[in-house]
């Protein structure tokens, strides 16, 4: 399997934020965002072919019970249902960070971290076919339902402005079922935290009136924007 790094630090996203965990990042990714903190896992994917084995050791020499896949997008890692089945196997808590739009077809998970990318990710016409492409696969309604009706979720949502509230709307009812308030977090776009806090106060306003969840980014405040953290 191609990762691009594994590490161990704590969660600073979602519902299980501050959770001491190992972070496995695949490299590879069918998007490309065009704010993706992680480039050297998608646009231009970096890392060392590893082994089942070698992966399951190196995750298993850390003392923590909760293990996140991430990436780039971990579901099309070569082996990733079965890297998954052995860490279910080994006891740890798993969480899949994915843009959901993979079929899960019954990998083992405790936590589906869903984040569907919204129109604000398509990269400019520098990005070639890759635009067309990403605009094409980056949502996915009956995917994202496949995943909520089949494992506990969050659905993760990159916020550029008050304006992306329609597409998540329209989404959120095209997945089907009813999707609690509490179950969809809003993250502010930006790598520092000035970015971030510049966005702040409209995406507070927008939890506030619909229920949703403020979703912070507790790595970009503890370590800024680094690799392995
Ligand atoms: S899906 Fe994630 S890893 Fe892939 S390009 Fe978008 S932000 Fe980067």
């Amino acid at each position: 399997m191609f990762i691009s790094e594994i590490f161990y630090s704590i969660q600073g996203e979602g519902e299980l934020t501050g959770i001491p965990s190992v972070f496995v990042r695949t490299s590879g990714c069918n998007l490309r965002c065009t704010w993706c903190d992680t480039k050297y896992a998608s646009w231009t994917p970096e890392g060392e072919e590893l082994s089942q084995d070698e992966i399951v050791a190196r995750i298993l020499a850390y003392p923590a019970g909760h293990v996140v896949l991430t990436g780039g997008e971990p579901m099309i890692a070569k082996g990733i249902h079965e890297l998954a089945a052995a860490l279910k196997a080994a006891g740890r808590h798993l969480t899949i960070e994915t843009a959901a739009t993979v079929s899960p077809e019954g990998i083992a998970c405790d936590l589906a971290s869903l984040s569907p990318k919204l129109r604000n990710s398509t990269p400019g016409l520098e990005a070639g076919a890759w635009r067309e492409r990403h605009d094409r696969t980056r949502l996915q309604p009956e995917v994202i339902r496949q995943w909520i009706e089949s494992y506990p979720y969050q659905l993760k949502f990159v916020v550029t402005s008050g304006e992306d509230l329609d597409e998540i709307e329209s989404l959120l009812r095209q997945t089907g079922g009813r999707v609690p308030e509490s179950k969809v977090l809003l993250m502010p776009e930006g790598t520092d935290r000035n970015g971030i806090r510049g966005r702040d106060d409209s995406l507070i306003d927008i939890c506030k009136w619909h229920g949703y969840r403020y979703c912070n980014r507790l790595q970009i405040d503890l370590f800024g924007n680094r690799r392995g953290t």
